[in-house]
């Protein structure tokens, strides 16, 4: 016999399960049978491909003893089992699916809700047992292994005769307290009703021995007898009638299948019958996984055919930008013992995906529609990934994303669609305003958004790093161009206003070309503006690399790095200007130092860093020493 300790994040949750106050205790069942239900459909799939594992599929299921005298629950399957190392590998650490990422996720969270918010899996077993064996045997092994454990003081591993393939765990029931009755866990009684609640879906009969009674042969009386039944009604919940579903069911199945504490946003269960035939139940959650924008995040929609998984993360049935769905598609038009490799040349498996892309679109529109508020949550979480779908493929799939897309408006302090800018244009207007910047807040200070909310111009606030990039693939939206109000072109005055400004960097080219020569290539263009209304200056760029355009590429680990060319432009109408005419003519030296100091303010204002804080502190002391 070896003994073993726990890994310590295991001890953990372990000590979590062990003294838990949780009242819903019998959810371990749960966790256990579809453990068992898991490994089944793990043998079985291998079993399509590997002719040396033979499975006969009327033979797969899971056993529940109940043995009273020795206060015990048994949950046998014959599914995949586990080696001595999976044992060891799989019980003694922590699994990484459930309980350890929730606890990244909501540190402050007490451990109640995370026991009932999570699928916490195997430890479960520890609410309700003070101590656990599991013999299995691998169909990889010729040995088999019992794994035994009462609790945090570690776990044992001992050799077993086991012969046939699968798990048997027995639950070594604890003592009734005040506070929870154990022993009704050995009642047949409860233990169908705890299988009916939480497995009934699942696709292998779950057997019990129960008691019955029928009438003696040639007499009156009854006598009672022991059967083994099936317990579940193993229809699983996309193949019921969807009148006979509660949102309830539906939910819970979502956060069993897909481990999420928060309800789904949205339930969508939809029959398709025509060139391909499949069921789908799809789910939209109400917020992103942890990992959602990482690579770790896999998507992908579970496969099943006839009621039996295929595949878990079906990837080729969802795009990219909706790899936030969740669901099961069940399908008998696609060969059981489709691979990876030759799902993706599958043609109905494409036509699956094309039709649930479709289903999905439809479905956000009109919640876009109807349902603004949730929307807008959803758009929260997810709106990034739908603008990545504009931009990526070289904007191939813009024309199907660019409905579902919002920004924040100046004008309506809230998100507003493409299209409902638009439709408050006039005939002449020919451009879509936007800005970027971190947050809302610091776009609105921006000095050349403020012009342009004086002259009741709309204009669409850029947050997110791929914001701008979408609009450039998007290139236009029903003839409007979008036109970055931080563009030295973007320009709301009149013609006369613009031969008047014309004039006057005219009358003082010299100064101005003193000025960039002043900043040593940093600027393209010096220039005075009537552009601005209180502000002293502002940075606005020429050409198609914007300066958010700049921060992204450049904050990307590559070695590309590129520059956007700015133009300086100074309040023609804001006393500095008269202050800087007045330095050029009377002291070059102090007008340098005001023109480096010009330059850094307007690069604070945009939220660009400054090369040289050191030099730009020393500047202004100066100046206020000198006055
Ligand atoms: P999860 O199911 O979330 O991965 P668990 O703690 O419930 O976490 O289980 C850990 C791992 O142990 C499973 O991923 C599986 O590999 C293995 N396992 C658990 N129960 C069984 C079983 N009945 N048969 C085979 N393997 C099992």
């Amino acid at each position: 016999m070896k003994k073993r300790q726990f890994k310590t994040e295991s001890k953990r949750v372990l000590d979590l399960m062990i003294n838990s106050i949780y009242t819903n205790k019998e959810i371990f069942l749960r966790e256990l049978i579809s453990n068992a239900s898991d490994a089944i459909d793990k043998l079985y799939y291998l079993s399509l491909t590997n002719k040396d594992i033979k499975v006969k599929k009327e033979d797969l299921s899971i056993m529940i003893d109940i043995d009273k005298d020795k206060r015990t629950i048994t949950i046998s399957d014959n599914g995949c089992g586990m080696t001595e190392e999976e044992l060891e590998n799989n019980l003694g650490v922590i699994a990484e699916s459930g309980s350890l990422h929730f606890k990244e996720e909501n540190e402050n969270q007490n451990d109640v809700n995370v026991i009932g918010q999570f699928g916490v899996g195997f430890y479960s077993a520890f609410m309700v047992s003070d101590k656990v064996t599991v013999e299995s045997k691998s169909y990889k092994d010729e040995k088999a292994t019992i794994w035994s454990s009462s609790g945090v003081d570690g776990y044992t591993l001992s050799p077993s005769n086991k012969e046939s393939i699968g798990t048997v765990i027995t639950l070594h029931l604890k003592e009734d307290t005040e506070d929870y009755n154990y022993s009704e866990l050995l009642t047949e009684y409860k233990i169908r009703s705890i299988i009916k609640k939480y497995s009934d879906y699942i696709s292998y009969p779950i057997k019990m021995e129960v008691e019955n009674s029928r009438k003696k042969e040639d007499s009156d009386e009854y006598e009672t007898y022991k059967e083994i039944t099936t317990i579940n009604s193993m229809i699983p919940i996309w193949k019921k009638d969807k009148k006979k579903i509660t949102a309830e069911e539906y939910n819970n199945f979502y956060s069993d299948k897909f481990y999420d504490y928060k309800e789904p946003l949205k339930v969508m269960h939809f029959n398709i019958e025509g060139n391909v035939n499949y069921t789908a139940l799809l789910y939209i959650p109400s917020h992103a996984p942890y990992n959602y924008y990482s690579k770790e995040y896999e998507k992908g929609l579970q496969l099943y055919t006839n009621g039996v998984l295929i595949m878990d993360k079906t990837s080729d049935l969802l795009p990219d930008y909706f790899s936030f769905v969740r669901g099961v598609i069940d399908t008998e038009d696609i060969p059981l013992n489709i691979s990876r490799e030759t799902l993706q040349d599958d043609k109905n498996i494409k036509l699956i995906a094309k039709s649930i892309e479709s289903k999905i679109k439809k479905e956000l529109l009109s919640m876009l529609k109807d349902e603004r508020d949730k929307y807008e949550d959803f758009y929260k979480d997810f709106g990034m990934q739908l603008k990545f779908g504009i931009y990526n493929d070289y904007g191939m799939n813009k024309d199907k994303l660019v409905d579902l897309i919002m920004f924040y408006s100046s004008k309506e302090k809230r998100l507003i669609t493409l299209k409902e800018y638009v439709d408050k244009l006039k005939e002449e207007d020919k451009n879509i305003y936007y800005a970027c910047g971190e947050t809302n807040d610091k776009i609105d200070l921006l000095p050349q958004v403020e012009l342009f909310k004086d002259k009741d111009c709309e204009v669409l606030y850029l947050t997110e790093y791929v914001d701008e990039f979408a609009l450039m693939a998007l290139g236009e939206f029903e003839g409007r161009k979008f036109v970055n109000v931080c563009k030295e072109s973007a320009d709301l005055s009149t013609e006369e206003e613009k031969e008047q400004i014309k004039k006057e960097n005219e009358d003082n080219k010299d100064m101005l070309d003193t000025m960039k020569e002043t900043l040593e290539g940093k600027v393209e263009t010096v220039k005075f503006t009537n552009k601005l209304k209180n502000h002293p200056v502002c940075l606005t760029t020429e050409g198609e690399i914007s300066t958010s355009m700049e921060k992204v590429i450049n904050s990307m680990p590559t070695d590309e790095k590129i520059n956007a060319s700015e133009v300086l432009e100074i309040n023609v109408n804001h006393k500095i200007s008269d202050k800087l005419k007045e330095l050029y003519e009377k002291d070059k030296e102090e007008f340098k130092k005001y023109t480096k100091v010009i330059y850094y303010e307007a690069r604070l204002i945009e939220g660009l860093p400054i090369d040289n804080p050191t030099e730009m502190s020393n500047l202004i002391c100066d100046i206020m020493a000198n006055k």
